[in-house]
């Protein structure tokens, strides 16, 4: 696995707000905020995405996750907040070692979500769903 950006905040070559850390997992905030408090955990070990993540190590990372949006609601005393990782360029990820984004929200103005789209068949909805299901 290559180094990373944020391999090199990890091992301290890189400067970090440094908000949390375990044997797995390490937690900063970003650089150019959603929002104040906008914070990354991120895995140890320079997994690409989330889909590079060995199954032994979700639970530790999920409870990670948990654990940093938690302090991050009740720290900044946000109304609500938004968990999301991009997994590959087409999402949006820029930096190729796993993160999640914990975003406080203050309010829904802030920034808009995803748009909605309607499927143009029930038919196309569960060819969608058939070809998902197979994938297990
Ligand atoms: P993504 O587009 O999901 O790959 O998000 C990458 C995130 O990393 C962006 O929100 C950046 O602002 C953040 N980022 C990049 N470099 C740094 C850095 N040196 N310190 C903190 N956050 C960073």
């Amino acid at each position: 696995m290559e180094e990373t950006v944020f391999s090199k905040i990890i091992k301290g070559e890189i400067p970090c707000v440094k908000i949390y850390e375990d044997e797995d997992n390490f937690a900063f905030l970003d650089i150019n905020p959603n929002t104040k408090g906008h914070t990354l955990v991120i895995t140890k070990e320079p997994y690409e995405n989330i889909l590079k993540v060995p199954e032994d190590k979700h639970c530790s990372l999920m409870k990670a996750i948990i654990k940093v949006t938690k302090a991050v609601k009740e720290g900044t005393g946000a109304a609500g907040v938004n968990v999301y990782t991009n997994c590959g360029k087409e999402a949006g990820q820029e930096v190729f070692h796993l993160h999640f984004h914990i975003i406080p929200r203050y309010n829904k103005k802030e920034f808009p979500l995803f748009p909605n789209k309607k499927y143009e068949s029930e038919n196309e909805k569960n060819e969608i769903a058939k070809k998902i299901i197979n994938s297990f």
